[in-house]
């Protein structure tokens, strides 16, 4: 049987594979990971999301938290769910052409298919604005890991940050205005700290 930590974290450590060779622990820029029990746990409190952590690992013990049964779940319901593809979508299916995934993902149930970057559009004008309201220097909210390290460890300077949530978020919203908040839409990325996001928009 396979050992498991906090599975329903957005990273998950294989506790049975860790090694407990400090790796992680050397690889995490905000002091996340402590060993105290027989594997390196990470303390999510004070983690950002920036995914080092599983890059490091030798034995492959820290993995992604995987969210595919939830969606086949999903698309088997009667709910409509959508994708959205997020902006590193042509990087990492490289070896398909947009349209092929688009087919795809509607073979799979998906209703739609959407960009993310679309959500960057919707809030470029916000942006403008709290600049041009602002006499400080401001840093952008874009980024989850920026956004969680700032509001974890450098608490002194979330009055410099924007206020304008991500694309990931500005979409979902739109979505959900345009269908109804019954709508389940399911954003497709690589990025670890967006999982971070979604999870803390789900408990709000
Ligand atoms: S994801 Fe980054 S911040 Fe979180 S525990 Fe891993 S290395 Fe540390
Ligand atoms: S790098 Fe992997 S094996 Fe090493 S302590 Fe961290 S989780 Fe365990």
């Amino acid at each position: 049987m396979t050992l498991y930590s906090t599975s329903m974290q957005p990273i998950t450590t294989i506790t049975e594979k860790c090694r407990k060779c400090y790796s992680c622990v050397r690889s995490c820029p905000v002091k996340a990971i402590k060993v105290e029990k027989t594997y390196a746990e990470i303390i999510f409190e004070r983690c950002i999301g920036c995914g080092n952590c599983l890059a490091n690992c030798p034995q492959k013990a820290k993995i992604i938290t995987d969210k595919v049964g939830l969606t086949e779940k999903l698309l088997d319901g009667s709910q409509k769910v959508v994708a959205v593809l997020g902006c590193s979508f042509p990087a990492y299916f490289h070896y398909l052409q947009p349209e092929q995934l688009v087919s795809a993902l509607k073979k799979l149930g998906f209703s739609e298919v959407h960009e993310g970057s679309a959500g960057a559009e919707m809030i470029g004008y916000s942006y403008a604005a709290a600049i041009e309201k602002s006499s400080a220097p401001l840093i952008s909210s874009h980024c989850p890991a920026v956004v969680d390290l700032i509001e974890r460890h450098y608490p002194e300077l979330i009055g410099r940050l924007t206020t304008v949530v991500s694309p990931m978020i500005a979409i979902g919203r739109y979505l959900k205005m345009v269908h109804g908040s019954d709508l389940k839409v399911i954003y497709i990325s690589s990025c670890v700290a967006g999982k971070f996001e979604t999870q803390s928009q789900e408990k709000a």
